[in-house]
Protein backbone atom coordinates (compact mmCIF):
# COMPACT_ATOMS: atom_id res chain seq x y z
CA UNK A 1 0.00 0.00 0.00
CA UNK A 2 1.86 3.19 -1.40
CA UNK A 3 2.28 5.75 1.49
CA UNK A 4 4.38 9.09 0.83
CA UNK A 5 4.89 12.63 2.26
CA UNK A 6 5.42 15.88 0.37
CA UNK A 7 6.50 18.72 2.15
CA UNK A 8 4.71 21.66 0.07
CA UNK A 9 5.55 24.49 2.03
CA UNK A 10 8.62 24.58 4.49
CA UNK A 11 9.19 28.50 5.18
CA UNK A 12 7.92 30.06 7.95
CA UNK A 13 5.80 33.03 8.27
CA UNK A 14 6.57 34.80 5.18
CA UNK A 15 7.46 32.92 1.89
CA UNK A 16 11.07 33.35 0.31
CA UNK A 17 11.82 32.87 -3.44
CA UNK A 18 12.87 29.02 -2.64
CA UNK A 19 9.94 28.28 -0.12
CA UNK A 20 6.17 28.37 0.29
CA UNK A 21 4.43 28.08 3.47
CA UNK A 22 3.40 25.56 5.43
CA UNK A 23 1.63 22.83 4.32
CA UNK A 24 2.70 18.64 4.41
CA UNK A 25 0.87 16.40 1.82
CA UNK A 26 0.32 12.85 2.87
CA UNK A 27 -0.65 10.56 0.14
CA UNK A 28 -1.94 7.19 1.11
CA UNK A 29 -3.39 4.31 -1.87
CA UNK A 30 -5.29 7.28 -3.76
CA UNK A 31 -6.40 9.12 -0.70
CA UNK A 32 -5.00 12.84 0.40
CA UNK A 33 -4.79 14.61 3.41
CA UNK A 34 -3.06 17.83 4.01
CA UNK A 35 -1.74 19.13 7.26
CA UNK A 36 -1.77 22.68 7.46
CA UNK A 37 -2.79 25.25 4.17
CA UNK A 38 -0.54 28.12 3.82
CA UNK A 39 -1.04 30.54 0.99
CA UNK A 40 -0.36 28.87 -2.34
CA UNK A 41 -0.72 25.18 -0.58
CA UNK A 42 -3.32 24.68 -3.68
CA UNK A 43 -0.34 25.41 -6.61
CA UNK A 44 2.13 23.47 -4.76
CA UNK A 45 -0.73 20.07 -4.61
CA UNK A 46 -0.53 20.35 -8.48
CA UNK A 47 3.27 21.14 -8.34
CA UNK A 48 3.72 17.94 -6.82
CA UNK A 49 1.09 15.85 -9.46
CA UNK A 50 -1.24 15.35 -6.33
CA UNK A 51 -5.48 15.48 -7.49
CA UNK A 52 -7.53 17.83 -5.59
CA UNK A 53 -10.36 15.97 -6.41
CA UNK A 54 -8.72 13.09 -3.86
CA UNK A 55 -8.69 15.26 -0.92
CA UNK A 56 -10.30 13.77 2.13
CA UNK A 57 -9.39 15.77 5.31
CA UNK A 58 -7.46 19.10 5.90
CA UNK A 59 -5.66 19.00 9.58
CA UNK A 60 -4.63 22.70 10.35
CA UNK A 61 -2.41 23.42 13.34
CA UNK A 62 -3.76 27.11 14.95
CA UNK A 63 -4.55 30.67 13.88
CA UNK A 64 -1.62 31.92 12.14
CA UNK A 65 -1.98 32.97 8.69
CA UNK A 66 0.80 31.24 7.25
CA UNK A 67 -0.59 27.85 8.17
CA UNK A 68 -4.45 27.92 6.73
CA UNK A 69 -4.88 31.20 4.39
CA UNK A 70 -4.58 28.75 1.79
CA UNK A 71 -7.30 26.84 2.84
CA UNK A 72 -9.76 29.11 1.02
CA UNK A 73 -8.82 29.37 -2.26
CA UNK A 74 -8.21 25.62 -2.04
CA UNK A 75 -12.15 25.02 -1.02
CA UNK A 76 -13.00 27.47 -3.48
CA UNK A 77 -10.67 25.30 -6.54
CA UNK A 78 -12.72 21.63 -5.18
CA UNK A 79 -16.43 24.01 -5.66
CA UNK A 80 -14.71 24.76 -9.38
CA UNK A 81 -13.98 21.32 -10.48
CA UNK A 82 -17.09 20.00 -8.99
CA UNK A 83 -17.00 17.99 -5.95
CA UNK A 84 -19.51 16.69 -3.98
CA UNK A 85 -18.38 14.30 -1.75
CA UNK A 86 -17.74 15.32 1.80
CA UNK A 87 -14.87 16.76 2.82
CA UNK A 88 -13.23 16.83 6.59
CA UNK A 89 -11.42 20.19 8.29
CA UNK A 90 -9.94 19.52 11.34
CA UNK A 91 -8.59 22.50 13.62
CA UNK A 92 -9.38 25.07 16.52
CA UNK A 93 -12.30 26.03 17.29
CA UNK A 94 -13.96 28.41 15.43
CA UNK A 95 -12.35 26.93 12.20
CA UNK A 96 -16.02 26.12 10.50
CA UNK A 97 -17.68 29.84 11.14
CA UNK A 98 -14.06 31.59 9.46
CA UNK A 99 -14.79 29.16 6.02
CA UNK A 100 -18.63 29.41 6.31
CA UNK A 101 -18.91 33.14 6.58
CA UNK A 102 -16.33 34.12 4.17
CA UNK A 103 -18.53 35.47 0.91
CA UNK A 104 -18.46 33.12 -1.78
CA UNK A 105 -17.82 30.07 0.40
CA UNK A 106 -21.49 28.81 2.01
CA UNK A 107 -22.35 25.36 1.71
CA UNK A 108 -24.64 26.20 -0.95
CA UNK A 109 -22.24 28.46 -3.01
CA UNK A 110 -19.55 25.61 -2.68
CA UNK A 111 -21.65 22.60 -3.47
CA UNK A 112 -20.22 19.88 -1.33
CA UNK A 113 -20.85 19.37 2.82
CA UNK A 114 -17.79 20.20 4.90
CA UNK A 115 -17.71 18.20 8.71
CA UNK A 116 -15.48 20.21 10.80
CA UNK A 117 -14.10 18.39 13.55
CA UNK A 118 -13.40 21.59 15.86
CA UNK A 119 -10.86 21.29 18.94
CA UNK A 120 -11.39 23.09 22.02
CA UNK A 121 -8.15 25.00 23.43
CA UNK A 122 -9.08 22.83 26.95
CA UNK A 123 -8.85 19.50 24.76
CA UNK A 124 -5.98 17.12 25.82
CA UNK A 125 -6.19 14.35 23.06
CA UNK A 126 -8.93 13.31 20.63
CA UNK A 127 -9.03 10.67 17.29
CA UNK A 128 -9.82 13.61 14.97
CA UNK A 129 -10.24 11.23 11.93
CA UNK A 130 -10.07 7.43 11.22
CA UNK A 131 -10.97 5.21 9.00
CA UNK A 132 -11.06 1.14 8.67
CA UNK A 133 -6.94 1.62 7.53
CA UNK A 134 -5.44 4.06 10.14
CA UNK A 135 -6.46 7.00 12.82
CA UNK A 136 -5.61 10.58 13.15
CA UNK A 137 -5.30 12.16 16.56
CA UNK A 138 -4.95 15.10 17.85
CA UNK A 139 -3.28 16.81 21.27
CA UNK A 140 -2.31 20.08 22.07
CA UNK A 141 1.07 21.79 21.95
CA UNK A 142 2.84 24.69 23.19
CA UNK A 143 2.70 27.95 20.79
CA UNK A 144 1.77 31.84 21.27
CA UNK A 145 -1.81 30.81 20.64
CA UNK A 146 -3.61 27.54 21.08
CA UNK A 147 -1.94 25.28 18.45
CA UNK A 148 -2.52 21.28 17.78
CA UNK A 149 -0.02 18.58 16.49
CA UNK A 150 -1.23 15.56 14.79
CA UNK A 151 -0.32 11.95 14.13
CA UNK A 152 -1.04 9.35 11.42
CA UNK A 153 -1.24 6.08 12.64
CA UNK A 154 -2.43 3.00 9.92
CA UNK A 155 -3.61 0.18 11.93
CA UNK A 156 -1.73 -3.04 13.18
CA UNK A 157 -3.16 -5.54 10.60
CA UNK A 158 -2.89 -9.46 11.11
CA UNK A 159 -0.38 -11.36 10.53
CA UNK A 160 0.45 -13.25 7.44
CA UNK A 161 -1.95 -16.49 7.38
CA UNK A 162 0.47 -19.96 7.20
CA UNK A 163 -1.76 -21.66 4.44
CA UNK A 164 0.43 -25.08 5.03
CA UNK A 165 -0.41 -25.12 8.84
CA UNK A 166 -4.43 -23.96 8.32
CA UNK A 167 -4.47 -27.24 5.76
CA UNK A 168 -3.04 -29.60 8.27
CA UNK A 169 -5.49 -28.19 10.68
CA UNK A 170 -7.99 -29.26 8.36
CA UNK A 171 -9.16 -25.88 6.83
CA UNK A 172 -10.55 -26.03 3.20
CA UNK A 173 -12.88 -22.97 2.68
CA UNK A 174 -11.88 -19.44 0.88
CA UNK A 175 -14.59 -18.32 3.85
CA UNK A 176 -12.91 -20.12 6.90
CA UNK A 177 -9.30 -18.54 5.66
CA UNK A 178 -10.52 -14.96 5.26
CA UNK A 179 -12.16 -15.23 8.34
CA UNK A 180 -9.39 -16.61 10.33
CA UNK A 181 -6.93 -13.90 8.43
CA UNK A 182 -9.50 -10.97 9.93
CA UNK A 183 -8.61 -12.57 13.35
CA UNK A 184 -11.83 -14.63 14.31
CA UNK A 185 -12.21 -18.46 14.92
CA UNK A 186 -13.79 -21.20 13.02
CA UNK A 187 -15.53 -24.16 13.47
CA UNK A 188 -13.86 -27.55 10.93
CA UNK A 189 -15.79 -30.28 11.76
CA UNK A 190 -15.87 -30.58 15.67
CA UNK A 191 -12.88 -29.10 16.03
CA UNK A 192 -12.42 -24.91 16.55
CA UNK A 193 -9.09 -23.24 14.68
CA UNK A 194 -7.86 -20.24 16.67
CA UNK A 195 -6.39 -17.58 14.13
CA UNK A 196 -3.34 -17.57 16.64
CA UNK A 197 -2.67 -21.04 15.48
CA UNK A 198 -2.62 -19.86 11.91
CA UNK A 199 -1.25 -16.27 11.92
CA UNK A 200 1.89 -14.81 12.10
CA UNK A 201 2.63 -11.87 14.59
CA UNK A 202 0.59 -8.67 13.77
CA UNK A 203 2.28 -6.22 11.42
CA UNK A 204 2.80 -2.67 12.79
CA UNK A 205 1.24 0.25 10.75
CA UNK A 206 2.71 3.12 9.41
CA UNK A 207 3.04 6.17 11.37
CA UNK A 208 3.67 10.01 11.03
CA UNK A 209 3.78 13.10 12.71
CA UNK A 210 3.28 16.54 12.13
CA UNK A 211 4.53 19.19 14.50
CA UNK A 212 5.03 22.53 14.13
CA UNK A 213 4.96 25.83 15.67
CA UNK A 214 5.81 24.38 19.00
CA UNK A 215 8.49 24.87 22.04
CA UNK A 216 9.32 20.61 22.61
CA UNK A 217 6.88 19.61 24.60
CA UNK A 218 5.18 16.12 26.45
CA UNK A 219 2.44 16.31 24.10
CA UNK A 220 5.13 16.70 21.00
CA UNK A 221 6.94 13.71 22.09
CA UNK A 222 3.88 11.42 22.47
CA UNK A 223 2.05 12.67 19.07
CA UNK A 224 5.96 11.30 17.64
CA UNK A 225 6.18 8.03 19.90
CA UNK A 226 7.99 5.87 17.31
CA UNK A 227 6.88 7.04 14.51
CA UNK A 228 8.34 6.08 11.29
CA UNK A 229 8.85 9.57 10.14
CA UNK A 230 8.22 12.85 12.27
CA UNK A 231 8.00 16.35 10.23
CA UNK A 232 9.02 18.91 13.35
CA UNK A 233 9.57 22.53 12.82
CA UNK A 234 12.94 24.16 12.92
CA UNK A 235 12.56 27.66 12.87
CA UNK A 236 15.69 28.48 14.71
CA UNK A 237 19.30 27.25 15.59
CA UNK A 238 20.97 27.15 19.04
CA UNK A 239 22.43 30.90 18.14
CA UNK A 240 18.93 32.15 18.72
CA UNK A 241 17.77 30.22 21.39
CA UNK A 242 16.33 32.66 23.13
CA UNK A 243 13.86 33.77 20.67
CA UNK A 244 12.95 30.04 19.72
CA UNK A 245 11.43 30.43 23.67
CA UNK A 246 10.54 34.02 23.30
CA UNK A 247 8.40 33.07 19.89
CA UNK A 248 6.95 29.71 21.32
CA UNK A 249 9.53 27.78 18.49
CA UNK A 250 12.05 25.18 18.01
CA UNK A 251 15.39 25.16 17.42
CA UNK A 252 17.27 22.70 15.65
CA UNK A 253 18.60 21.15 18.25
CA UNK A 254 15.38 20.63 20.38
CA UNK A 255 13.88 19.10 17.34
CA UNK A 256 16.33 16.71 17.28
CA UNK A 257 16.18 15.69 20.91
CA UNK A 258 12.36 15.51 20.94
CA UNK A 259 12.72 12.99 17.96
CA UNK A 260 15.36 11.25 19.95
CA UNK A 261 13.35 10.94 22.98
CA UNK A 262 10.62 10.04 20.99
CA UNK A 263 12.17 7.17 19.27
CA UNK A 264 11.53 8.30 15.96
CA UNK A 265 13.01 6.97 13.35
CA UNK A 266 13.41 9.72 10.80
CA UNK A 267 13.39 13.40 11.34
CA UNK A 268 12.60 15.70 8.94
CA UNK A 269 13.08 19.71 9.54
CA UNK A 270 11.18 22.41 8.20
CA UNK A 271 9.14 25.91 8.92
CA UNK A 272 12.61 27.55 8.27
CA UNK A 273 13.22 31.36 9.22
CA UNK A 274 14.05 33.29 5.97
CA UNK A 275 17.19 34.20 7.57
CA UNK A 276 18.53 30.63 6.93
CA UNK A 277 18.95 30.67 2.93
CA UNK A 278 20.56 27.51 3.53
CA UNK A 279 19.61 25.10 5.95
CA UNK A 280 22.74 23.40 5.95
CA UNK A 281 23.59 24.18 9.28
CA UNK A 282 20.16 23.53 10.92
CA UNK A 283 20.44 20.25 9.91
CA UNK A 284 23.70 19.30 10.80
CA UNK A 285 23.16 20.70 14.31
CA UNK A 286 20.09 18.35 14.64
CA UNK A 287 22.66 15.72 13.52
CA UNK A 288 24.32 15.66 16.26
CA UNK A 289 21.61 14.40 18.39
CA UNK A 290 19.84 12.60 16.23
CA UNK A 291 21.49 11.71 13.39
CA UNK A 292 18.47 10.00 10.83
CA UNK A 293 17.44 14.11 10.31
CA UNK A 294 17.55 15.76 6.93
CA UNK A 295 15.79 19.24 5.93
CA UNK A 296 12.37 18.49 4.32
CA UNK A 297 13.03 19.68 0.59
CA UNK A 298 9.50 21.05 -0.97
CA UNK A 299 7.98 18.69 -3.42
CA UNK A 300 9.89 15.60 -2.58
CA UNK A 301 8.76 12.32 -1.88
CA UNK A 302 9.04 10.97 1.15
CA UNK A 303 8.09 6.83 1.26
CA UNK A 304 6.86 5.00 4.37
CA UNK A 305 8.16 1.41 3.56
CA UNK A 306 5.51 -0.71 4.35
CA UNK A 307 6.10 -3.18 7.88
CA UNK A 308 6.66 -6.37 7.96
CA UNK A 309 7.10 -8.10 11.09
CA UNK A 310 10.52 -9.58 10.65
CA UNK A 311 11.82 -6.04 8.86
CA UNK A 312 10.53 -3.74 12.17
CA UNK A 313 12.50 -5.69 14.40
CA UNK A 314 15.60 -5.56 11.95
CA UNK A 315 15.23 -2.14 11.35
CA UNK A 316 14.88 -1.07 14.79
CA UNK A 317 18.26 -2.89 15.37
CA UNK A 318 20.02 -1.39 12.37
CA UNK A 319 19.01 2.28 13.83
CA UNK A 320 20.38 1.97 16.84
CA UNK A 321 23.45 0.69 15.18
CA UNK A 322 23.59 3.40 13.47
CA UNK A 323 22.86 6.30 15.84
CA UNK A 324 24.93 4.78 18.72
CA UNK A 325 28.06 4.57 15.54
CA UNK A 326 27.97 7.66 14.24
ZN1 LIG B 1 4.25 29.39 11.47
ZN1 LIG C 1 2.53 30.23 14.51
Amino acid sequence: MELFIIPLGTASAIPTRTRHLSSVALWRAGRLLLFDCGEGTQYQLMAAGLKLSRLEAVFITHFHGDHFYGLFGLLATLAMINRTNPLVVVGPAGIGQVVETLPGLSEKERGYPIRYVELPDDFTQAVVFETPEYVVTARPVVHRVFTVGYRFAERTRPGRLDVARAQALGVTQPEQYRALKRGRTVQVGDRIVHPEQVLGPPIPGRTFAYLTDTRPCENGRLLAEGVDLLYHEATFSEAHHALAVERGHATAREAAELARAAGARRLLLGHFSARYEDPTPLVAEAQAVFPNTEAAEELKRYVLPPHTPRQTSLQATANGTEERGR
